[in-house]
């Protein structure tokens, strides 16, 4: 290989990094840090955010206690005190055609961060004051620009890191889509281009990175979006054929014998939605390529019954089930749900969970490689390198957004059948590209005679008759929890700890319950008996940090009251408030917290308006977007670049189908007018896709 030349007019798409004039050798680790390493990557680098000076006002075009939008440099910054802890500081601007005056009150501090001679952008109402323009408290920005007038312009801000100034990467950007953007290959078929109205490739990154106008920035945006999802679902598209062409797991036939005797186990009639479920699965599980699906339904809608049905047929094909659930807790209480299901049946279940005994645990091991063992109901204990199946046919996964992705790894490559049961619904638009990789069904109907579930937002008057009738109805013989965020006070959270909780109930309003307190420091056996007290009706009142939040089903619990509910997201308090009504008494569910923001209020009054989860859960999402609600950062996939779930719900569901449509026709994107955007898939999502063998 030839050394790259340094000169700026060889620069072509490859050239690393360092050898882009101005870059050099003091700013690689850097750019490797935003993930750029050649002259490519930055084309694919998104502006956050713009800086718009279309509409900037000159001096002269000022109106009195009018709003504008101006540009100047900053010639003189002075502070005054104006009386005790009273102060003013005064900036002076000049524009292009005279100075105006920004002014800040009680805030010397700011003085700090203006310097004179750099560029401020400035924006709020300006007023006319003895001959002076004036503007107090405006919103204001540093403008680094990259060349002589940036007035016009919408300037693209970067997200930075330490060591790369936002000037430097405009200028870079720049020196790069002029050298190269010619280079550009457009990758998207013709016909999509011409069916969306799209503009090309090259178009779109010189409107991304250095727009004129707000229009062409949104037709750049368009185009970025839906290139970014369409590379995506053909990505997953390419990589559900590949698992369609492998055969590691077992047919599991769904017989008309097999299927009666498995129903004669539920005492109840199915539900449609789950007998539609059943069928999605049994279609999947007679194939000996693995199933992957996703079962999700809010809390109650029965989808334990659905593993069961599942479990059942592999265990009627002779081979085992290995079921794992977030929590000791849960992994218990499936044990005991199967247990009674299960009873006077000669499949045998057995729970491996880190809490219990070295030699029980050893002998579950061996018999489970033994094959002695067929279904087996644990957490993560599961996963550990020491355990061994003797035919493994069906993985079911409980809450699978509670596990990091290595985990589920760790069973999945050993390639049987796999089935994840979430009961935190998840929006349409992530499960068809953060959790692509998944088959979806979901149950959108509840079994019958269920319960309804009441919610309040207390006011502090209202407070003392909630506890009132909380004790009253505990004497009447319900069992209720009390939900904290924290255990012990914290001086960072003013918030109701467990600790505080349990004083003050324990010593007021419920002094004569009997009460117990549950929460992640209590050691296995000592959790196991506070539920165990609580299932049997031993306990009266759970006072408990979220470790109940997923699945814990005492049907006789029939109140909960959750302090610090502003910390809760409305998926996770959905959840929470799932414990009670599971029986055959209605729920009752209260919310206390902090809510002096108006937006919180909002938030929880609009839960108490709604038991829909799917309802809460768009909600939820479009509030605080997809991050930390369905683990997906967990889940492994690429962060997306440009595309935003929320707001280019539609673009996903177009480039869905348009990738569906292309691997039609074109199952591995082998035809040589697709080369180039098989390339480009590969090169995005083939390492985590794993679709390193495809074609
Ligand atoms: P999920 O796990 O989806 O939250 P479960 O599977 O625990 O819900 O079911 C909730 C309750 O409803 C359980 O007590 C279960 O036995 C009961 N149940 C499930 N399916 C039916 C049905 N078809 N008819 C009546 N009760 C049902
Ligand atoms: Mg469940």
């Amino acid at each position: 290989m030839s050394a790259p030349s340094q000169s700026g007019s060889e620069l072509t798409l490859t050239t690393p990094i360092q050898y882009v004039t101005g870059v050099g050798p003091r700013r690689v680790e850097a750019y490797a840090r935003l993930g750029i390493t050649i002259a490519r990557d930055l084309f694919y680098f998104f502006p956050r955010d713009y800086q718009d000076l279309t509409q900037l006002s000159g001096v002269g075009d000022l109106e009195d206690e009018t709003q504008a939008t101006m540009l100047g440099t900053i010639e003189d910054v002075s502070s005054r005190s104006i009386g005790p802890r009273r102060s003013i500081l005064e900036v002076t601007l000049k524009a292009e055609d005279g100075v105006f005056t920004a002014i800040w009150f009680n805030q010397p501090f700011l003085e700090k961060r203006f310097t004179t001679d750099s560029t401020l952008l400035v924006s709020g109402k300006f007023r006319l004051r003895n001959g002076r323009w004036e503007v107090t408290h405006p919103h204001n920005e540093y403008v680094e620009s990259d060349e002589e007038s940036v007035v016009g312009r919408l300037l693209p801000v970067y997200p930075l890191t330490e060591g790369i100034r936002q000037g430097h990467l405009r200028a870079t950007m720049r020196k790069v889509l002029e050298a190269c953007l010619d280079e550009v290959d457009e990758v998207i078929p013709d016909h999509l281009l011409k069916e969306w109205k799209i503009v090309g490739i090259r178009e779109a990154l010189a409107g991304i990175h250095l727009p004129t106008s707000h229009e062409e920035l949104k037709a750049a945006r368009e185009r970025l979006v839906y290139q970014e999802l369409l590379l995506l679902q053909l990505g997953l598209g390419l990589r559900r054929g590949m698992r369609a062409s492998v055969s590691t797991a077992p047919s599991l036939e769904s017989t008309a014998k097999i299927d009666a005797r498995i129903r004669r186990r539920f005492p109840f009639a199915l539900t449609e939605g789950q007998n539609r479920a059943i069928a999605d699965l049994t279609e999947d599980l007679v194939h000996t390529h693995p199933m992957n699906r996703l079962l999700q339904g809010d809390v109650g809608s029965g989808k334990t019954v659905v593993a069961l049905y599942a479990t059942l047929l592999a265990v009627a094909h002779g081979y085992q089930v290995a079921i794992m659930a977030p929590t000791e807790v849960l992994a218990r209480q499936h044990a005991r749900v199967f247990g009674e299901f299960l009873a006077k049946s000669r499949v045998r279940t057995e729970l491996l969970i880190g809490g219990m005994g070295k030699s029980q645990h050893e002998l579950v091991v061996a018999e489970l490689a033994q094959g002695a063992i067929d279904v087996v109901i644990g957490t993560h204990a599961l996963v550990q390198p020491d355990i061994e199946f003797e035919n493994l046919g069906l993985v079911i996964i409980d809450e699978q957004h509670k596990f990091g992705v290595r985990q589920r790894a760790g069973l999945k490559d050993a390639g049987p059948h796999y089935l994840v049961m979430t009961a935190t619904p998840i929006p349409r638009t992530v499960t068809m590209t953060l959790f692509g990789d998944l088959d979806v069904t979901t149950l959108t109907d509840a079994p019958p005679g269920r319960q309804p579930i009441h919610t309040y937002l207390p006011s502090d008057n209202e407070r003392v008759r909630w506890w009132e009738f909380f004790n009253q109805q505990i004497m009447e013989g319900r069992q209720g929890y009390v939900v904290a965020p924290l255990i012990e006070d914290s001086e960072l959270w003013d918030v109701a700890s467990l600790n505080r909780v349990y004083e003050e109930l324990s010593n007021g309003v419920l002094s004569d319950r009997r009460i117990a307190m549950l929460h992640g420091r209590l050691s296995a056996r000592e959790k196991e008996s506070v539920m165990q007290d609580f299932y049997s009706g031993k306990t009266e009142v759970l006072i408990s940090t979220t470790v109940i939040e997923v699945g814990v089903d005492v049907p006789n619990a029939s109140l909960m009251a959750i302090e610090g509910a502003e910390r809760f997201g409305l998926a996770q308090l959905h959840q929470l408030r799932g414990r009670v009504g599971r029986g055959k008494y209605p729920g009752y569910c209260a919310l206390f917290g902090d809510l002096s923001q108006e937006a919180t209020r909002e938030r929880l009054e609009a839960f108490t308006q709604t038991t829909n989860g799917f309802e809460l859960a768009e909600l939820d999402f479009a509030n605080r977007g997809p991050g930390d609600l369905f683990g997906t950062r967990q889940h492994g996939m690429p962060p997306l670049r440009i595309a935003d779930l929320i707001r280019d719900s539609a673009t996903v569901e177009r480039a869905k189908l348009d990738a569906d449509r292309l691997l039609e026709g074109d199952p591995g994107l082998a035809e040589d007018s697709h080369r180039l955007i098989r390339e480009r898939v590969l090169l995005r999502y083939g390492r985590v896709l794993q679709l390193g063998d495809v074609g």
